[in-house]
């Protein structure tokens, strides 16, 4: 695996789970990773020395944070915008500041790290946002607002997609099912009610998105833009 050889990398949110899983596997594929964790210190020092990665500490909600560290990491060859938040429960009984985090995270900062990425990339460069089945599907009560964040970013995918396709770069989104990570344990309570929605009944295992990730941002992917590439056991179907 060498696809990425000499390709410099930015994976935002990769102290666990699934952006860890990608850290691993773009590095394995020769690329210069730096990735950004917020609360998981001692989880990115570890994966940090695991991989030869460097760890970054940049907590996306902070817009500005996040644009300077875009910056300060580039040129980029491969953007992917992997930190996401996933608050689930009663809209009516939700707290409306935290909403608004999770809005700041997985909508406000795809866009802007993909914008700031895209003022140096050179020609041919990638960007990947991790969103989710729930952008096409609710499936379930509870995701009214996680839902909505995962269709903000197909729309930006589809926008940046023919913004920068001139350019070569291209756009695309990765939307998991549900994938064994904190986020949504395998032995979480929310495992029977989603295997009743899943012809395939299991949850993903995070380097199976990886191997997603590797492709879309590898040099036989070219052609493949403005797209949204779901990996869900079926959930959506
Ligand atoms: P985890 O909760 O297991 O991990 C989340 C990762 O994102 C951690 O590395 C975390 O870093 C980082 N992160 C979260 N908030 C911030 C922040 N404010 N600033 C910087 N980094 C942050 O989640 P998953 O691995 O399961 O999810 C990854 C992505 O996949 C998300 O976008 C999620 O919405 C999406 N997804 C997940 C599914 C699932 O079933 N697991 C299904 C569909 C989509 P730290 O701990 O250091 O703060």
């Amino acid at each position: 695996m060498a696809g990425l050889g000499g390709k410099r990398a930015l994976v935002l949110g990769g102290s666990r789970g699934i952006g860890a899983a990608i850290v691993r596997r773009l590095v394995a594929e020769g690329a210069a990773v730096t990735f950004t964790y917020a609360g998981s210190r001692e989880a990115a020092e570890r994966l940090a020395a695991e991989t030869g990665a460097a760890a970054e500490r940049t907590d996306s909600a902070d817009r500005d944070a996040v644009i300077a560290r875009v910056r300060d990491s580039g040129p980029l060859d491969v953007l992917v915008v992997n930190a996401g938040v996933a608050l689930l429960g009663d809209p009516l009984e939700m707290d409306p500041d935290v909403v608004d985090r999770m809005f700041r995270v997985n909508v406000h900062a795809p866009y802007h790290a993909a914008v700031e990425a895209a003022r140096r990339m050179p020609d041919g460069g990638r960007i990947l946002v991790i969103g989710s089945v729930n952008g096409d599907r609710a499936g379930f009560p509870g995701v009214a607002a996680y839902a909505a964040t995962k269709s903000a970013v197909q729309g930006m995918v589809r926008g940046l997609a023919r913004d920068l396709g001139p350019r070569g770069i291209t756009v695309n989104a990765v939307q998991p099912g549900p994938l064994d990570t904190d986020m949504n344990p395998a032995d979480g309570p929310l495992r029977d009610m989603l295997y009743g929605l899943m012809p395939i009944r299991r949850h993903g295992r995070p380097e199976e998105v990886a191997a997603m990730v590797a492709y879309l941002a590898g040099p036989e992917a070219g052609f493949v833009t403005g797209a949204m590439h779901t990996i869900d056991g079926g959930f959506g179907a």
